[in-house]
């Protein structure tokens, strides 16, 4: 394992132990959706607040392997504060970055970069996309009032 590895396991190990934006809120105004993958047993909730076209705040809660766990940290930091425009553009820019299509690196913050290592393993993708498709999901869904 080289050094770049080991650093992306480490951002990875590091928000499954410290998770951002974790826990469900009781309000109305999110959107909110649940997904489940069976092939792991991971289950993601997240929850999504629109704001004059910004996603203003992403919640989640779920349970599961940690490449599922952490990237739903991962997934909050990134998309928070974006339109949602922006936000699908680089939900899609990290599902070709896992399925070794070409991607814009630079649209990715660094710690969801730490992520391509599992295009190597179909079997985790998965895990990997299963609180991003939650996300997009429920932007997808959501007509902001
Ligand atoms: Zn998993």
């Amino acid at each position: 394992m080289g050094n770049l590895e080991h650093l992306y396991r480490q951002v990875i190990m590091d928000h499954y132990k410290s998770p951002f934006n974790k826990g469900l809120v009781a309000d109305p105004t999110y959107f909110t959706v649940n997904l489940h993958n069976p092939s792991c047993g991971d289950d993601m909730t997240v929850q999504i607040k629109e704001s004059n076209g910004i996603v203003t705040d992403i919640r989640h809660e779920g349970t599961g392997c940690s490449i599922c766990c952490s990237s739903a940290s991962v997934m909050s930091i990134t998309l928070k504060n974006k339109t949602k425009q922006q936000a699908l553009d680089i939900i899609h820019d990290y599902y070709h970055m896992l399925t070794n299509e070409p991607y814009d690196q630079t649209i990715l913050n660094g710690d969801a970069l730490a992520y391509h290592g599992v295009a190597q393993f179909p079997a985790r993708i998965k895990c990997a996309t299963l609180a991003w498709k939650a996300t997009e999901q429920a932007l997808l869904a959501n007509k902001e009032e």
